[in-house]
């Protein structure tokens, strides 16, 4: 059996943002030359998420507006765990976003769905933070 590790960084600029990052998982697939296997892509923070769903703006602003409905950001005081941080509400985004998606890869190639797209989810950004993706198979 193969075994391909790696972990992908990122920096994103504001405090939360989705990012499509499966050119960079297909790239993972290729480096790992497994043929048919299963990917493992998490989340290395309990502050971000990795999902899947539709690369679609609309969807993302929905999504944003959702979240914020859930947890909102402010007033950081209304959160026991926003003691010497105000990040509570990022660590309930990412619990309902999810932390780690696992895709079936069928002759070489990420088996998703028709609009399947994967993404990460940052909740707490404006810092470096990494998302492993470990690939076993054949
Ligand atoms: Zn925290």
């Amino acid at each position: 059996m193969k075994s391909y590790r790696k972990e992908l960084w990122f920096e994103v600029p504001a405090r939360r943002g989705f990012i499509n990052i499966t050119p960079r998982v297909r790239e993972c697939l290729e480096d790992s030359g497994v043929r048919e296997g299963l990917v493992l892509c998490n989340a290395m923070h309990i502050t971000a998420s990795v999902f899947i769903n539709d690369d679609e703006s609309g969807l993302h602003h929905d999504y944003e507006r959702w979240l914020e409905k859930l947890a909102p950001h402010e007033p950081v005081s209304q959160y026991r765990h926003n003691v010497g941080e105000d990040n509570a509400d990022a660590h309930m985004k990412r619990q309902i976003m999810g932390r780690e998606v696992v895709v079936a890869i069928t002759e070489g190639q990420l088996d998703l769905g028709t609009w399947e797209q994967i993404f990460y989810g940052e909740f707490d950004g404006r810092r470096k933070k990494r998302v492993l993706v470990k690939i076993i198979g054949e």
